[in-house]
């Protein structure tokens, strides 16, 4: 029988943790969460000769934390990613029954991303295969959450700490060195309650929303465009979800905006805040009997990093070794956990696979790529270990 090559051992992780569901459930109450997929990756880990660490980051939800020790002399390296998918509803292949076709692998969390937790696995093993030692410590984070709170890599931040970090999110093996971030802001504007036909009692908390609907629109169409950043665009502002009233005849007392501000680097929520603030001020002046209010919910900054740092330089230059193609760098679409662990001081960097469908009907990730990504990681983390 022929040997299995490395491609072979890594569609067979990769089939295997496809079809281990693990939905977030904070995102579909009918998910199972991360904790099978994790044992599972635990077990390949202390098969690798790894330490590893399992641990909850809520219950039934944990982090895989596998080093490769090094001998001490060398700078340490995070490789990492998220376990979690997002839900199934109106996907039209079967999420957990993993098919291949074409040198791509189709079901939930293919391409996002247990193909980047499997070029992880697979960096370990093409270094491994070669009979290398590390100086400094290799590190593998596998962590719950990204698609809902982040949970994972909050905790996994203050349990760990490297001199660089790989996130294997989805980059069509492009090098990302930014994303944008965001925040979630409610506002609620005040009315009162009285019936239909009381024009001098009534005051219509709906119409008054349509105040602050107009300011959003300007903001997106022309305030927001006027600052651009050279690889991510602009910020840009869209409703969420919008609530108020009681009916036909009834002037509304109350109306809630749920709304998104997505940011460039250096904006931070309190600034999105007082953008708002400043715009209701203006609204409550022009009418005294406005009144609204505004919550910050929820903010997370965005990243940003640059071709000369060096995680950023190595893994470009491993990209050029094992590939013979210059590397190219570009933004991520959506936020990821990648502003976290910068945040804690650890120079990041995000490199994938190719595919397509995160998030959507159809998901499949592209086999050669995880093979790739395995390959490149490993030249790199070589490279900057020593
Ligand atoms: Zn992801």
């Amino acid at each position: 029988m022929a040997k299995k090559t490395l491609l072979d051992t890594l569609t067979d992780y990769l089939k295997q943790m496809v079809s281990i569901e693990s939905v977030n459930p904070d995102i579909s109450s009918k998910g199972s969460g991360e904790a099978a997929v994790a044992q599972y990756i635990a077990q390949i880990c202390r098969d690798l000769g790894l330490s590893v660490e399992v641990y909850d980051t809520a219950p039934n939800r944990p982090n895989v934390i596998a080093i490769w020790h090094g001998t001490g002399e060398g700078k340490s390296i995070l490789l990492t990613g998220h376990t979690d998918v997002v839900g199934v509803e109106n996907m039209t292949i079967p999420p957990f029954e993993p098919t291949i076709k074409d040198g791509r692998l189709y079901g939930r969390g293919s391409f996002d991303m247990k193909g980047g937790l499997v070029a992880i696995l697979g960096a370990v093993m093409v270094l491994q295969s070669e009979g290398y030692q590390p100086k400094g410590d290799i590190i593998l984070g596998f962590v719950t959450d990204e698609e809902f709170a982040s949970l994972g890599t909050e905790s996994m931040v203050k349990h760990v700490q490297a001199d660089a970090a790989i996130l294997t999110e989805p980059s069509s093996l492009k090098i990302g060195i930014a994303h944008r971030g965001f925040a979630a802001l409610t506002i609620t504007t005040y009315g009162v309650a009285a019936h239909g036909s009381l024009y001098d009692e009534g005051r219509d908390a709906v119409r008054y929303m349509g105040r602050v609907l107009d300011i959003l629109d300007r903001m997106e169409s022309d305030v927001l465009p006027l600052n651009t950043h050279p690889l991510l665009g602009r910020s840009s502002v869209h409703g969420g979800l919008l609530n108020g009233g009681v009916g036909y005849s009834t002037y509304p007392d109350q109306c809630t905006l749920t709304f998104e501000h997505r940011t460039l680097p250096n904006e931070t929520g309190d600034m999105v805040l007082e953008i708002w603030e400043a715009a209701l001020d203006r609204l409550r002046e022009k009418d005294p009997e406005f009144k609204a209010d505004i919550k910050l919910d929820f903010w997370r900054s965005a990243f940003e990093t640059t071709p000369e740092e060096p995680i950023v330089r190595q893994l470009g230059e491993a990209f050029q070794t094992v590939t013979n193609q210059p590397p190219q760098y570009d933004a991520m679409f959506g936020w990821l956990d990648s502003a976290l662990i910068a945040e804690a001081s650890i120079p990041t960097v995000i490199f994938g696979t190719g595919g397509a469908g995160a998030h959507a009907t159809v998901e499949y990730v592209e086999l050669a790529d995880v093979e790739l990504c395995a390959k490149v990681m490993a030249q790199c983390v070589k490279e900057w270990v020593g």
